[in-house]
């Protein structure tokens, strides 16, 4: 990267790689979706359907163009994570526990390459809003 011209002053919060400083979490449960420093910050423009349950998906291909993502490249990044079925060339990811979505997206020319929409998820700083224990690390 050989500048940053942006500020983000009023955008997500990043720590110094440029990836979620806080943890990402669902809208409507509260499930963990991915923990602060996993998923790289990318201001790239995607259209998403409306959000819903998982069943309508399909129903409302039009959805919004929606610019702010959060990018991971493994599957294992997520904490929790669930997808559609492949639909005109995409899959779209899902709360794991509630099935509310998309939250975000996975094109499947990219099949590495998954697109977490800030505006479909929230970003809290410890993760208290979900209801989940917190996963158990060896020492
Ligand atoms: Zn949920």
């Amino acid at each position: 990267m050989s500048e940053s011209t942006v500020a983000a002053a009023s955008g997500p919060s990043l720590d110094d790689n440029g990836k979620n400083g806080l943890w990402l979490i669902c809208k409507r449960c509260g499930s963990k979706i991915v923990e602060p420093g996993v998923a790289l910050f990318v201001d790239q423009e995607r259209r998403l359907p409306a959000m819903e349950k998982k069943a309508g998906i399909e129903l409302s291909a039009d959805g919004e163009a929606l610019s702010s993502y959060f990018k991971l490249t493994d599957m294992m990044q997520f904490e929790n994570v669930g997808f559609t079925l492949p639909h005109q060339g995409r899959k779209f990811l899902i709360c794991a526990d509630c099935e509310i979505g998309p939250i975000g997206v996975v094109e499947l020319d990219s099949p590495s390459e998954f697109w977490v929409a800030l505006d479909r998820v929230v970003a809290d700083a410890s993760g208290a809003a979900a209801a989940k224990a917190r996963p158990q690390f060896s020492s």
